[in-house]
């Protein structure tokens, strides 16, 4: 089995992450910064020395392509170089080097492939800076209206729209040159897997389905404020009290659902908040995730049969906002599975938590994804890391992915 090169890799990781280096083993590169811009100028010397034809579209996406034998469609493979503030060096950035490593090896081996095999560059798939997250995937799959997102603000400078940034970096071509189904044939995306599972049960390659569905509430308990000297426990109308049963409540039914569920109060706020008043209203969110509609399902029943009232305050609930689950293409789920096997390494099948600009490019082109092992399950931390033994394993597969697929389709 051909392998890809360790040390070309190592170098790499090493190289990109100096990108936005916050000094403690980790990077803040938002989307079209000056760090992200130095980051893609690297991205396009590198590939542009392996004999690639770099363009970028209207939302400043990259494709490098090197060409292939035939007049096929392009296969693609990429993900994106921008990061959250004190993010990590491999959490979008990884799946960019692993498709140049990839593409490296091609050249230097001088592997036969019939179809042109393209890099890509994602622009703000963080949202870190302009939201939403996968803006860009977005906006060329038909997610989100491009105007508004021109509009969106930055959240680092007052006033900075993505578009001025977007004019700004010099990154900004054609709409002529967006990813669509005519010219290209297939997307893989490596990604770390930003959970604790690979790591811990010691497998080498994550062979994704999909991505979770997920919905979002919000929960509202209306109490009364008061005086916290003078107001008897027994007229108390405490609002974070009830919160505090629901929360309770929720975490004794979600938990008998199904193992594969996750569910989450990341937010809850507490009004007037303040040491010596009996809270009068509180809030908090429910993030649920889990890869079966149905238990998505079973969740939002949980939810609705909540009591009206708790501890005698009001209660209430409201959806923010949900996801379907994504299913990748299983023809191409079987292909990362086999490759994996070919190598002798471990694999698992799993659902993605996260989301991924492949969510979106799936309803363009035959999709998936490779995970490889988060160390300790960290992610969007300086604390993030993947030995880059554990990423070549990924990116082995990748072209086995790849290549695979140029024989094939
Ligand atoms: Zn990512």
């Amino acid at each position: 089995m051909i392998s890809c090169s360790l040390e070309r890799l190592d170098d790499k990781i090493k190289t990109f992450s100096k990108f936005g280096d916050t000094g403690k083993g980790g990077i803040t590169r938002f989307s079209l910064s000056h760090e992200a811009t130095a980051a893609r100028a690297e991205f396009k010397k590198r590939m542009e020395a392996l004999g690639a034809t770099v363009v970028t579209d209207d939302m400043a996406n990259m494709y490098a392509t090197l060409p292939g034998a035939e007049d096929l469609p392009a296969i693609a493979t990429g993900s994106h170089l921008d990061s959250v503030r004190q993010g990590g060096n491999y959490d979008g950035v990884l799946g960019v080097l692993a498709a140049m490593e990839a593409a490296e090896t091609i050249v230097r081996e001088n592997i036969p492939h019939r179809h042109p095999i393209t890099v890509v560059v994602w622009t703000n798939e963080e949202g870190a800076r302009f939201e939403p997250a996968m803006m860009s995937s977005g906006v060329i799959t038909g997610k989100f209206d491009k105007a508004a997102m021109l509009k969106s603000f930055a959240k680092d400078v007052p006033g900075y729209s993505f578009g001025e940034a977007l004019e700004k970096s010099g990154y900004k071509g054609s709409e002529e040159n967006r990813l669509t189904a005519d010219k290209y044939a297939a997307l893989i995306e490596l990604h770390i897997e930003q959970g604790p599972v690979l790591d811990s049960e010691g497998i080498d390659i994550g062979v994704v389905e999909g991505v979770c569905g997920m919905i979002n509430y919000e929960f509202t308990f209306t109490g009364q404020a008061g005086h916290a000297g003078t107001t008897p426990m027994k007229y108390r109308k405490d609002a974070l009290y009830a919160a505090v049963k629901a929360i309770q409540h929720l975490h004794d039914e979600l938990d008998r659902l199904d193992s594969r569920l996750v569910y989450t109060t990341g937010k809850i706020s507490c009004h007037p908040n303040i040491h010596t008043i009996i809270p009068g209203e509180v809030k908090f969110t429910l993030d649920a995730r889990h890869q079966d509609p149905k238990v998505l399902k079973k969740v939002m029943d949980i939810i609705k049969k909540m009591p009206a009232e708790i501890e005698k305050c009001k209660t209430g609930y409201r959806e923010d906002w949900s996801r379907k689950t994504v299913n990748f293409t299983p023809g191409l789920v079987d292909i990362v599975e086999r490759c994996a096997r070919e190598y002798g390494y471990s694999s698992r099948r799993m659902y993605s938590g996260p989301g991924h600009d492949a969510q979106y490019l799936i309803d363009l082109i035959p999709t998936t994804m490779i995970f490889v092992p988060s160390v300790g399950g960290h992610s969007h931390s300086e604390l993030e890391h993947t030995p880059t033994e554990s990423c070549l394993k990924g990116v082995n597969v990748l072209l086995d992915t790849l290549l695979t697929i140029d024989s094939t389709k």
